[in-house]
């Protein structure tokens, strides 16, 4: 499970410059993982994740395999888009695939760098992404609806529930709203799945501030939140200066902790946006330490023990008989599993345990 992300945006804002980062980014890494470029416009990035090196340090494995997350560049935004306009199918069509979009939005100035409806205004380009979402949205919910129509007239009970559902989150659209900030039930949720709703997509903006500015970014942020606080309620707003990530690209380690330190941050913006991905998706890592291997996986937050295990495998879910449980502290503080399980820190946990964030698991399983 590798959590996609979508990077769209008008032209010249600055998309390439930061998916150019973010591939060097991993290109410099030198992880373990085969790292393979399926794609020009894919890249696969490791999650950014303390725990995992200080056990790999204690474990010392044979590998590390750090948990990943994908990045395609997705060309093509204009208004229009849903008309077919340019590259507007396509376009639309690569955003269904996603897990998460991330909007970049400009707000630097550079008179050498044209913005293609003349001014640097990022509520106006987010609208217009919106907009061409939302106009897409409709047409798969009035096609939908009359697909419907056979099944009304037959007087099938669930295609008359299925109608009304539809009908109301259409209305909401047509009012601006986004499927993703219209509160649903588990059952309308899951109704609503196959339609692919482009706007009920989890979605974060990414400001691309001005390198000159950036002690002023805190406040630029506020600003804009305070503009269209119901927007921002469901899409965080994360700033990062892509022309800074770039030049942080060409550094080595030593050097790039020196030059943030210098601009007085602690980390990358890249990293703090894939951090904010994970978040949104609600998406938690857990890990496993043995000498072979020190890996960390990918699980939703409220994912049970034997579906955390079929993360690893199928055969791990269908076999499951229970979960050896230290948390990762424990783990680093006692020195391991059998020093974890001497201080009484190992615990057996059944199916219904609930996985926490940095578990470190090992799991016992009958094929
Ligand atoms: P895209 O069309 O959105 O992919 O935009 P690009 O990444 O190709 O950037 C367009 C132009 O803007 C290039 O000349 C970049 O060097 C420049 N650019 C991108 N990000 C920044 C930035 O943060 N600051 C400045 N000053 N220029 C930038």
């Amino acid at each position: 499970m590798s959590l996609t992300i979508g990077i769209v945006g008008p032209p010249n804002v600055g998309k390439s410059t930061l998916f150019n980062a973010l591939t060097k980014k991993q290109n410099a890494q030198a992880s373990n993982f085969p790292f393979t470029t399926i794609n020009p416009n894919i890249g696969i990035v490791d999650l950014p994740d303390n725990r995992l090196q200080k056990l790999a340090e204690l474990v010392q494995p044979t590998r590390i395999v750090p948990a990943t997350v994908t990045f395609v560049d997705i060309a093509g935004l204009v208004a229009g888009a849903h008309q077919g306009e340019g590259l507007g199918n396509k376009f639309l069509a690569n955003i269904r695939d996603v897990d998460a979009i991330a909007l970049v939005v400009r707000d630097f100035t550079d008179p050498d760098v044209v913005h293609v409806t003349g001014v640097v205004d990022p509520l106006e380009d987010i609208h217009i992404l919106q907009t061409e979402l939302a106009l897409k949205d409709l047409e798969t919910l009035e096609h939908a609806l009359a697909n419907l129509e056979g099944k009304i007239k037959a007087r099938d009970p669930e295609a008359t529930t299925l109608q009304s559902l539809l009908k109301r989150i259409k209305t909401e659209v047509e009012q601006g709203r986004g499927v993703r900030s219209i509160p649903l039930s588990q059952a309308e949720s899951a109704r609503l799945k196959s339609f692919r709703l482009l706007t009920a997509k989890a979605m974060l903006c990414v400001l691309n501030v001005s390198e000159t500015k950036l002690d002023k970014t805190g406040e630029r942020i506020k600003e804009l939140i305070e503009a269209e606080p119901s927007l921002f309620a469901s899409t965080p707003l994360v700033p990062i200066s892509a022309k800074i990530e770039a030049e942080l690209s060409t550094l080595n380690e030593n050097e790039q902790i020196e030059y943030l330190a210098s601009l007085g941050f602690k980390e990358r913006g890249l990293d703090r946006l894939i951090r904010e991905a994970f978040a949104l998706l609600g998406l938690i890592t857990y890990f496993t330490a043995g000498p072979k291997e020190v890996r960390a996986w990918t699980i939703q937050r409220d994912a049970t023990a034997p579906q955390a295990a079929g993360v690893i495998h199928t055969d791990f879910e269908r076999g499951f008989i229970k979960a050896e449980v230290i948390s990762c502290a424990d783990f680093l503080t006692y020195h391991g599993k059998d020093g974890a399980q001497s201080a009484g820190k190992l615990r057996q946990e059944g199916r219904d345990y609930v996985v926490a964030d940095g578990d470190v698991i090992e799991f016992r399983f009958n094929v």
